[in-house]
């Protein structure tokens, strides 16, 4: 792959203010029936030539590059020694850097042992972006997502024990009306389990071309309304015992923009979401306004 870079290039809010690399392309998965972001680009990997020529060109344009976001999705699917080479490449060209961070699955955590994690940790391999999106092996198994919760919180798990920052990713409404109780509570219990330093919730949007928007067009999937995804987010924050979180529902999906320290912000968050409930403003018969595009 010699050619730039997919348009648009997906990375997390978050990353805004990053140095975006794509040192792959795609998603080597891309089978979920939510996701539509690398449905029409097949999946690549830079050669780790064209890693080292790519790393040399930006770092002559941001030398002074403190973080660093490796794109596409699932980066973390390499094979370690090239993973622990990129970041070695980027630390000798990037002296102020502080970070990199990526997007990973659970298996591709779990492809490397505890000690290959620390090692990428100490090459400062800081934040990996873990897509949950539910606790609920049904709606998981439902959306192909490919891997199970437990398996997901297993590694988001040993990450964390290795010095890694998870940050976990979970889709309102994935299970739609059939599996809303189920998907908010075993959601609660999972994040419980993987205890993640930072939590996102975004709201699950039909993307034109994906599966999951012809289950919606046949009816086979129902989405759920405006109310219950407000209902479905207070019933999994009621449920979270987390010691240390950060949590957003900032994303264009979300109804209105929530930030919140867990445990601390709890009851605040709580009342935030009932005072929302008790507006009168939520579309409790259809979906409400949902963006074009995420
Ligand atoms: S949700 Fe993640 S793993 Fe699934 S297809 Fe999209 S990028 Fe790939």
């Amino acid at each position: 792959m010699h050619q730039p870079l997919n348009n648009p290039l997906f990375r997390p809010p978050a990353e805004a203010d990053s140095l975006i690399l794509q040192v792959d392309q795609g998603c080597p998965y891309n089978r979920c029936t939510f996701c539509g972001m690398y449905k029409s680009v097949p999946y690549q990997r830079r050669t780790l030539a064209e890693v080292r020529k790519l790393i040399a060109g930006e770092a002559h344009g941001a030398p002074d590059a403190r973080r660093i976001f490796l794109a596409d999705g699932d980066v973390m699917r390499r094979p370690f020694a090239e993973l622990r080479e990129i970041l070695m490449m980027l630390g000798t060209h990037f002296p102020e850097l502080t970070r990199v961070n990526l997007y990973a699955t659970g298996s591709a955590i779990q492809a490397k042992t505890g000690e290959e994690l620390r090692q990428l940790r100490e090459l400062k391999l800081h934040t990996l972006y873990l897509g949950l999106e539910s606790g609920d092996e049904e709606t998981l198994r439902a959306m192909c997502k490919g891997e199970t919760a437990a398996e997901m919180a297993a590694a988001g798990r040993l990450a964390q024990d290795c010095g890694l920052r998870i940050s976990v990713m979970i889709l309102l409404g994935l299970g739609g009306q059939a599996r809303l109780q189920e998907h908010a509570l075993a959601t609660a219990v999972t994040l419980n389990l993987m205890q993640p330093r930072l939590l996102s919730a975004l709201r699950v949007v039909p993307i034109p071309g994906t599966t999951l928007q012809a289950e919606v067009d046949s009816g086979k999937f129902t989405l759920v309304t405006e109310r219950q995804v407000v209902e479905e987010l207070r019933l999994i924050v009621q449920n979270l015992d987390l010691t240390n979180t950060v949590f957003r529902a900032n994303h264009s999906s979300n109804i209105i923009p929530l930030e919140a320290r867990l445990p601390r912000d709890r009851q605040r968050l709580l009342a935030q979401l009932d005072f929302l409930l008790a507006s009168g403003h939520l579309d409790s018969r259809t979906p409400g306004e949902l963006p074009l595009w995420l």
